[in-house]
């Protein structure tokens, strides 16, 4: 039996480039050799956003034609939308028992999300417990291997944790699942904030075009200590140049590149150009193949159809196994 891959994504904008490096590459490249399961995960969406419904409703598509885009292909993987599984709901009703309030906040980044987010004296609980029901996501599936970023390693270690106590409570059930981080952990944002993110407005989108990707990458954030193109400027840490070593292909252009701003002998203008330049050929193939899936409504909705029904039934096997376990098997 081939491993299982469970993953997914909030439906709370497009898509963008940490999302790429962060995961999307890793699923385009395990659909073959995994069983994978992707999730649209509107109920974790809802935890923050449940005052605009239509925003998560929204999303829904654009999330996956964001998949097609770069490849992720619906006869290899399954892509499902999480509150059309209510077992994942049933079975974090259970979890929930099995962990401490104190331990959920605890989690790092749940404590910078309500921070982020001012939730202040109003964080409601169903945000401050989606770790839980994440980890019913990846459980329900029994998923061996979850490729996420680095943002989502406290999640993975929270599920494995359940998984423990729940296997010593009521016996071996589930496999402890193992995250795989992309070759970018976190990629930063074009603010310069350590990551780029749906929801913090410094991302550059899979989807954008030309010409929202130059404004975007023209008014990067840099060395914010170069004033001038001949002042010797910090190559490390840069956004600019982060996004260089990633994206831009030509190695001995980015060496170049670097060589020049810390002696002060390039500006800013010719970096990001550059930056443009392989960022929009990075782009280019991806923005096409979105194109071609634009607009073909039935198809999204057979693949969304399809791939739901498909996870359900999964979810459905697991759910005896656990109200066996769990001894409420009453009635058989
Ligand atoms: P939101 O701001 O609404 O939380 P997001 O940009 O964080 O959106 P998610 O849907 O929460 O996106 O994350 C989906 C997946 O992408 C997760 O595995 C997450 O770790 C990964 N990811 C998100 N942003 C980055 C990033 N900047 N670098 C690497 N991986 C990322
Ligand atoms: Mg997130």
């Amino acid at each position: 039996m081939r491993k299982r891959i469970l993953t997914g994504d909030r439906p709370t904008g497009k898509m963008h480039l940490g999302h790429y490096v962060g995961s999307l590459k890793n699923r385009v490249k395990l659909q073959d050799s995994y069983d994978q399961f992707v999730m649209i995960a509107d109920v974790q969406a809802l935890t923050d956003n449940f005052d605009n419904p239509q925003k998560v409703r929204d999303n829904i598509k654009e999330v996956l034609l964001d998949y097609l885009a770069v490849g992720i292909d619906p006869k290899k993987t399954t892509i499902l939308i999480q509150s059309m599984i209510p077992e994942i709901a049933e079975l974090t009703v259970f979890y929930l028992n099995l962990v401490t309030l104190e331990r959920v906040l605890r989690n790092p980044t749940v404590k910078d999300e309500i921070k982020q987010k001012g939730f202040g004296q109003s964080l409601p609980a169903g945000f401050a417990m989606y770790p839980v029901s994440q980890a019913a996501d990846i459980t329900v599936f029994n998923a061996d291997l979850v490729p996420v970023g680095e943002d989502q390693l406290p999640m993975v270690e929270q599920t494995r944790e359940i998984v423990r106590k729940f296997n010593s409570l009521y016996g071996e059930t589930f496999v402890e699942p193992k995250p795989l981080l992309g070759d970018v952990k976190r990629l930063p944002g074009i603010d310069g904030n350590a990551k780029m993110g749906k929801s913090l407005g410094n991302a550059i989108y899979l989807s954008d075009s030309e010409d929202e990707l130059k404004k975007k990458v023209m008014r990067m954030y840099t060395d914010p200590t170069r004033i001038h193109p001949t002042d010797p400027g910090k190559v490390e840490g840069n956004p600019v140049f982060v996004y260089h070593e990633i994206f831009n292909p030509n190695k001995t252009e980015v060496e170049d590149l670097k060589m020049r701003y810390r002696e002060g002998k390039v500006g800013d203008i010719e970096v990001k150009e550059k930056l443009f330049v392989a960022l929009n050929a990075f782009l280019t193939p991806i923005r096409e193949k979105r194109h071609e899936f634009e607009g073909k409504d039935e198809l999204l909705n057979q693949i969304l159809t399809e791939g739901t029904a498909k996870a359900r039934e999964v979810a459905g096997e697991t759910m005896k196994k656990v109200k066996r376990a769990m001894k409420i098997d009453y009635i058989r």
